[in-house]
């Protein structure tokens, strides 16, 4: 399949450019310094893009000024340097064309990719198997697999596309990432007398999950983790989806990412993650997680939730799913704080999100959404244009890149579950 070049398809509609840059560098910093004294994050990121675009609108009536001064200027230099013309005219030429050339290389570099120092990867410990008894698989941390449950699809195929030209890589069959989700099935109360509910629950929903195939691992509410969809082939866990790391961009993450699903429901929140997961789980995710990544060397920072992936490209909008939207226990799993990783649809393609997306994240912004936000407004100014244009250009990129027949191997596997 032939790669997505940058250089020859329409993706290269040009960023819409100003003749310079109308809000310094210097500006954005002082605006963002102003907007940290503002404690509710809705409100700051609302504060940081109407102060720019009070910026940009002065700085446009600034330039408008300038024009017409120098325009005026320049008459009446005509009049009374009129025998110089034709030698003024050969040295304004010569004086113009200089800055002509470094307009075709950006004016300003575009600050540095963030991921990297949030990636500043936390190791996983080297994991292997000890021993298989029966359906029952031992790791030297103490992980505990069982198989009782194992399926299969097809055997993993996609591929990643580069970061900054969005070019196809060749076809990879190991898993880059994790999404965690929540089974969002029926919850009993978890104490003793409830156990062969809790028990009965917990097998009928692994048959369900084994019938469609929905997640590689499945760790119930006692701890036990049990393999669903076989390590090598995909799984129908995370529909359209979005991830990117320092160097690459994933999309449709059934193919790409493993999926790990705690039987859980994200609604029950009260703003504690034990409240959401047991202990036993929570436990027995960082144990699977530790030999997952050492076994196929996945970075931190692309252990996700299925909220921070999940889009819907009709409507540009981030969290079509929004199980572990908020409260995952990233640092008790042995991942940092995943939440402060910047949301690669907003930063690559103008995704945008709703006050619906907030409520599911229990009204707490995660860092990587400010985050997100502040680049944009950061690129757009070294771009020249305004946050609202960047954005709409991005989208379009998105569009062509999406309908590209690059990204179409992904597609089949991407279709939302119901
Ligand atoms: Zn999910």
């Amino acid at each position: 399949m032939p790669s997505v070049c940058l250089a020859r398809t329409p993706l290269t509609d040009p960023i819409p450019r100003e003749p310079e840059p109308l809000v310094s560098d210097a500006v954005v910093r002082l605006v963002e310094k102003r907007a940290a004294v503002i404690d509710d994050e809705v409100a700051r990121l609302r504060f940081v893009r109407r102060s720019i675009a009070a910026h940009e609108a002065a700085a446009r009536r600034r330039v408008s000024f300038l024009r017409r001064s120098f325009a005026a200027h320049r008459a009446s230099r005509r009049r009374l340097y009129l025998s110089l013309r034709i030698v003024f005219m050969a040295l304004l030429l010569a004086v113009a064309l200089v800055p002509e050339a470094p307009r075709t290389v950006p004016r300003r570099t575009v600050p540095s990719n963030p991921v990297r120092r949030i990636a500043a990867d936390i190791a996983a410990p080297g994991v292997w198997l000890v021993e298989r008894q029966a359906t029952i698989e031992i790791y030297s941390n103490g992980l505990r697999v069982d198989n009782e449950f194992l399926t299969s699809t097809r055997a993993r195929a996609y591929r990643a596309f580069d970061r900054l030209g969005w070019r196809a890589s060749a076809v990879k069959t190991q898993p880059a990432g994790i999404v965690f989700h929540t089974t969002e099935s029926r919850m009993a109360p978890f104490e003793p007398s409830q156990n062969s509910r809790l028990q009965r629950n917990g097998r009928n929903l692994l048959a369900y999950i084994a019938q469609h195939r929905l997640y590689h691992f499945v760790i119930d509410r006692f701890g036990r983790i049990f393999r669903v969809v076989a390590e090598t082939d995909y799984a129908n866990h995370a529909g359209q989806s979005i991830w990117a790391d320092e160097g690459n961009i994933y999309w449709g993450l059934n193919q790409s990412f493993l999926g790990v699903a705690f039987e859980a429901q994200t609604e029950t929140q009260t703003g504690d993650s034990n409240d959401i997961a047991t202990r036993a789980q929570i436990d027995a995710a960082r144990v699977l997680a530790e030999m997952l990544r050492s076994k196929y060397h996945v970075a931190a920072m692309n252990c996700v939730t299925h909220a921070q992936v999940s889009v819907n490209p009709q409507t540009m909008r981030l969290g079509y799913h929004t199980d572990w939207a908020a409260n995952f226990p990233f640092r008790e799993v042995g991942l940092g704080n995943g939440y402060e990783t910047p949301i690669a649809a907003l930063t690559l393609f103008g995704f945008d999100y709703d006050s619906a997306f907030l409520q599911a994240n229990g009204r707490r912004v995660w860092q990587g959404l400010v985050t997100a936000e502040e680049q944009l407004v950061r690129e757009a100014a070294a771009h020249g244009t305004t946050v609202e244009l960047y954005r709409r250009t991005l989208r379009q990129r998105f569009r062509a890149w999406k309908a590209s027949e690059a990204t179409a191997s992904t597609e089949d596997a991407a279709a939302d579950r119901p």
